[in-house]
């Protein structure tokens, strides 16, 4: 049966016992619940917690990033080794990471293979800034970094693609359905199915940027969108759990 995608990535919000606060809660409300995947994405820190936490709740984990070597002197960096084992997931791409940390598609690319060479499922972000946007380079801007980013990929078990336009995350500012749907099918199914033929097609795409109870609706109903990227409101438990309820397909 197909399963909708909810994916909460908490940045870098959430001391460790509030984590387990906030888990415990999404966990009592999820134990049932069928026809929705849900992945936290918590920081690193009570990535381990929250696995003992959850024992066998169907509520998945992911790590909000990653550095490609296994290990090293590395200062500060968290390698696939560490994270095997203790989640199924890594965020990577991330705009903050684009942005904020200079992480390139080349970077990208690096983490994406690593990942997946250690049986790390990838959530690969992509989207454009708001001057590509305006200039009406958004297709190219997208295109480009999925090419990228996934050039040389032999294997892509689990991978999914979140498009997050940067000027819709944690603005307010969501994109409509018509730019969403413009994006993933024009842009993201038809590259990722030129670079993986058939298996392309299977690959679930994402929204994400100001994601909240009140707009989910209307992108969990977007053509070719499989799930949804909620950065804010997965912090708020409430509204979080509203937007799983509302994620759910109903066999
Ligand atoms: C995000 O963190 O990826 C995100 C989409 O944030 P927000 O939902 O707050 O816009």
């Amino acid at each position: 049966m197909p399963r909708r995608i909810v994916v909460g990535n908490w940045k870098m919000n959430q001391a460790h016992q509030e984590a387990l606060e906030l888990t415990s809660q999404i966990k009592a409300s999820c134990e049932n619940i069928s026809g929705v995947h849900v992945i936290l994405a918590p920081p690193f820190t009570s990535l381990l917690g929250m696995r003992d936490l959850l024992g066998d709740c169907p509520v998945s984990l992911a790590a909000q990033n990653m550095f490609h070597h296994d290990s090293g002197a590395y200062t500060g960096e968290i390698s696939p080794v560490m994270l095997k084992g203790v989640c199924e997931y890594v965020i990577l791409g991330h705009s903050e990471r684009r942005s904020m940390f200079l992480e390139c598609n080349e970077v990208i690319n690096k983490k994406m293979l690593s990942a997946l060479s250690h049986g790390i499922k990838p959530i690969l972000c992509v989207g454009e800034v708001l001057e590509d946007r305006n200039s009406g380079f958004s297709l190219k801007a997208v295109k480009l970094q999925m090419e990228e980013s996934l050039q040389d990929l032999t294997s892509i078990n689990g991978l999914m693609v979140a498009y997050e336009p940067v000027w819709a995350i944690g603005t307010g500012e969501s994109a409509t359905p018509e730019i969403i749907e413009d994006m993933a099918s024009d842009c993201i199914r038809s590259t990722l199915v030129s670079l993986f033929g058939d298996d392309g097609k299977t690959i679930p795409i994402l929204y994400g940027g100001s994601v909240n109870a009140q707009n989910v609706s209307a992108f969990l109903n977007c053509n070719q969108v499989d799930g949804v990227l909620v950065g804010g409101a997965s912090l708020d438990h409430t509204q979080f759990i509203d937007i799983i309820k509302q994620s759910q397909i109903w066999s």
